[in-house]
Formats: structure tokens, C-alpha cells, sequence
């Protein structure tokens, strides 16, 4: 995979899917295997909720959250293929990653203001290439050029499996329903809002990976992107 882009060309890569499914896993092993930059978008959502919730602005409240939106800045690490989110110049980490705030960021999400105001963000983030960037609308809204789209999928039984071992993982007491019912009412919100819902690209590769590994998905994963890049080769000679 190191030899990516060797040509001088950097890819746009994306993966797309419900929460829970691993995206933040893979595309982080990803992007270490490319030497790309590894852009998370769900985590400029759980910013705005966090702004929202500490600053007592209403999660209902459209242009609140948008002028929110305008304090937030990304900045790339070419060198740890990280990339920070600052917001009014501070720094956002694991404040935002509690499940209460992946359904805050799924409610702020829902706006078509947020979205605009945050979308420039992300494609400014990914306009050298070099990058895979993971969310619900990277190959639909976002990056709907991207040189390759995967959208990984999985029944929600096992996604809440997987979202309740990494919460535990980080120290969390939560419940294997609670977690359960959130990404059914999360995948619910995500899939029928109007504004950029979670869907595959027509043009995305999908994979179901309810019954695969982490180490599975990446292989099948690595292999989808080497054969996507030999395409793109063979149709540039
Ligand atoms: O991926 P993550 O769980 O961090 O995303 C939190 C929420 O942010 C999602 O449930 C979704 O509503 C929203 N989101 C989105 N578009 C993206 C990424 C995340 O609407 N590209």
C-alpha cells in the first residue's frame, strides 16, 4: 500500500456508513498503510453539539448552531496523518465521544445550515488528496468526485456489539440495549433526514462486514483500493 500515489497522485478515498459499523477503526489502519491523512467528520458534528451543550445553546436552534459551526478550524498533520479540530482555538479530544453526544451530533446534524457550514471544512481538508475521510455523505455530498467509495454496512445487532466493546474499552458504563437502541434510533435519524442522508454513492463499493473481523474488513478493504488504483492506471496509460 505505500506505493499509493506514487505517480504523484494523492487519492481521495472514501468510506461511508451507519454508526458503529468501524469505520474510525479501519480508515485510521487505512491511513496508516497509505501514508494518507485520516479525516473524521462525524467528530466536526459531536464539536458543534459540544459547543451547543456547553455554551447552553439549544440543539433545535439552527442559527446558533450555525454561527457555532464558523468557530470551528481543522488543522492537517501531514506527519502523524492526523487531524485536529480546534474550536474557538481550543482543542477538541475525548470531551465529544460519549454516546450522548453521538446523539446530539445526529440531532445538530439534521440542519441544512450546519451541513453548508461545514462543508467547506471538509473539502478544504481533503483538496490536495491524500486523504480518507469517513462519515454518512462523503461520496454522496462531499466528495462526490472521490477516486474510490466503500460504504460499509453490518446488522445493527452486531454494530451495537462492536460500539459497546470500544465505550467499555474507554472506561464507559453503559448497557448492551441502551447502546443498541440508540444506533436503531441513530441509523433512523441518519437514513430519513432530508438534508444528506446516509446512503451509498451509486458508484461506491458496498460491503456487509456483520460476520467479518476488523483484520478481514482491512484485507478486503486494501484489496478494493489496489484494484481501484490498477484500474485507474491502466485507464491513464
Ligand atoms: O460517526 P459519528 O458517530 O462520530 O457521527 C456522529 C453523528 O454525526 C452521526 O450520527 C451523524 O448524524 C452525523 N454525521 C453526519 N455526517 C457525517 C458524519 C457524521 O451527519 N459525514
Amino acid at each position: 500500500m505505500g506505493k499509493m500515489g506514487e505517480a504523484g497522485r494523492r487519492y481521495v478515498i472514501v468510506v461511508d456508513g451507519p454508526s458503529g459499523v468501524g469505520k474510525s477503526t479501519v480508515a485510521k489502519i487505512l491511513a496508516e498503510a497509505t501514508g494518507y491523512c485520516c479525516l473524521d467528520t462525524g467528530a466536526l458534528y459531536r464539536t458543534v453539539a459540544w459547543r451547543a451543550l456547553s455554551r447552553d445553546i439549544s440543539l433545535y436552534d439552527e442559527s446558533g448552531l450555525v454561527g457555532l459551526c464558523n468557530g470551528i478550524t481543522m488543522i492537517r498533520e501531514e506527519v502523524s496523518g492526523k487531524i485536529r479540530i480546534q474550536a474557538d482555538g481550543e482543542e477538541i479530544g475525548a470531551q465529544i465521544r460519549s454516546e450522548d453526544m453521538g446523539m446530539a451530533a445526529s440531532l445538530v446534524s439534521r440542519f441544512p445550515g450546519v451541513r453548508r457550514a461545514l462543508l467547506h471544512l471538509q473539502r478544504k481538508a481533503g483538496e490536495s488528496g491524500g486523504i480518507i475521510a469517513e462519515g454518512r455523505d462523503m461520496g454522496t455530498v462531499v466528495f462526490p468526485d472521490a477516486d474510490i467509495k466503500i460504504f460499509l454496512d453490518a446488522e445493527p445487532a452486531e454494530r451495537a456489539r462492536r460500539r459497546l466493546l470500544e465505550l467499555v474499552d474507554r472506561g464507559e458504563k453503559v448497557d448492551y440495549e441502551d447502546v443498541l437502541n440508540d444506533i436503531i434510533l441513530r441509523d433512523e435519524q441518519d437514513r430519513n433526514r432530508t438534508a444528506a442522508p446516509l446512503k451509498p454513492a451509486p458508484d461506491a463499493v458496498v460491503l456487509d462486514t456483520t460476520h467479518l473481523t476488523i483484520g478481514e474488513v482491512v484485507d478486503a478493504l486494501v484489496n478494493i483500493v489496489r484494484s481501484k488504483v490498477d484500474q485507474m492506471r491502466d485507464s491513464s496509460l
